[in-house]
């Protein structure tokens, strides 16, 4: 039986600290606060956006919401970012994407100011977590695959590691904070031959595919740990990730479930660095 990577126990060791981090700020004068800026109400949206007001309640960390029509314009959008990124008392951004058919992607999320940009989502931040560079912050989902894996204290350094999946959000980032890691990393893509074969080399297999249960019990080598940051919906309204949870666990030695696993870190990643730009600002 593959030891469980659970996303909650690793959450409550990283809230602990972030909880201590709020209550020294608080005492100093400083709220730590998250601008939450919603365009229309997608359920995906309100359901993450429950998830983080949750979280931010409990640790002490204030949300400051600017909800928007769907229908509004660019021009408002960029108003109201501009507006954060003036406003000293908010210390971090979560920008609902995808953006409405109407809005320019880029010019908005070049609009924040990296330092704000606590979801990793400006092109500043992405070069920092190329570049080591410490401007902006990792995405949340990217950076809550290598917290996990540091929680269960699984070694990277010198490592094989393989991730399924290379977007901006997830992939990119996780293989560069691996990276960093000292892990050997190799990034797999739609076009990649021979999936089975790179995903069973690994010592650490990371899937971000977006595809429901595409990985099965041949991608998987025994002793492998594997991290599953898909999340779906199957036929009986059950969540499920990429990974075929059935066929991987008996063979991997470790494995983050869905639910369970990458998902439940992500606020609180979130809410740590919303903490740590807050501790910037004194
Ligand atoms: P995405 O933007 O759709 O990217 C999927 C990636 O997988 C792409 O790079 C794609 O390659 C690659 N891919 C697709 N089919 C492949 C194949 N047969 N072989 C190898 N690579 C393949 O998805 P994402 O935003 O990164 O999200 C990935 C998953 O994570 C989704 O299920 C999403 O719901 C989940 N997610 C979870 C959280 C969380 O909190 N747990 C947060 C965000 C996302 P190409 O580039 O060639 O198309």
């Amino acid at each position: 039986m593959a030891l469980l990577l659970k996303g909650g126990e690793a959450a409550a060791a990283m809230n602990e600290k972030t909880a201590a981090r709020v209550a020294a700020l608080t005492a100093a004068g400083v709220v730590p606060t998250l601008a939450v800026v919603r365009m229309g109400a997608r359920e995906d949206d309100l359901s993450y956006e429950r998830g983080v007001m949750n979280r931010c309640a409990k640790l002490g960390i204030q949300v400051k919401h600017c909800l928007m029509e769907a229908d509004a314009s660019q021009d408002q959008l960029l108003e109201v970012i501009r507006d954060i990124n003036r406003d000293n008392s908010i210390h971090g951004c979560l920008l609902f994407r995808p953006l409405p058919a109407q809005i320019n992607d880029k010019a908005v999320r070049e609009a924040l100011a990296p330092e704000k940009d606590v979801d990793g989502i400006t092109d500043a931040s992405l070069a920092g977590v190329f570049t080591g560079s410490g401007v902006g912050y990792a995405p949340c989902t990217a950076q809550a695959c290598v917290e996990i894996l540091d929680h269960y204290g699984i070694p990277l350094e010198g490592k094989r590691v393989t991730v399924v999946g290379r977007s901006l959000v997830v992939g990119k980032p996780a293989a560069m904070l691996l990276d960093r890691k000292n892990a050997t990393v190799t990034i797999c893509n739609s076009r990649t031959r021979n999936l089975p074969e790179l995903c069973r080399q690994a010592d650490v297999l990371v899937v971000a595919m977006g595809k429901r249960g595409a990985i099965g019990g041949d991608c998987v080598a025994p002793g492998q740990v594997v991290v599953d940051v898909g999340i779906h919906t199957d036929e009986n309204g059950k969540l499920c990730g990429d990974v075929r949870f059935a066929e991987a666990e008996p063979v991997a030695a470790a494995i983050t479930p869905v639910p369970g696993g990458v998902g439940a870190m992500t606020t609180s990643v979130l809410a740590a660095h919303v903490v740590e730009a807050a501790g910037k600002g004194i």
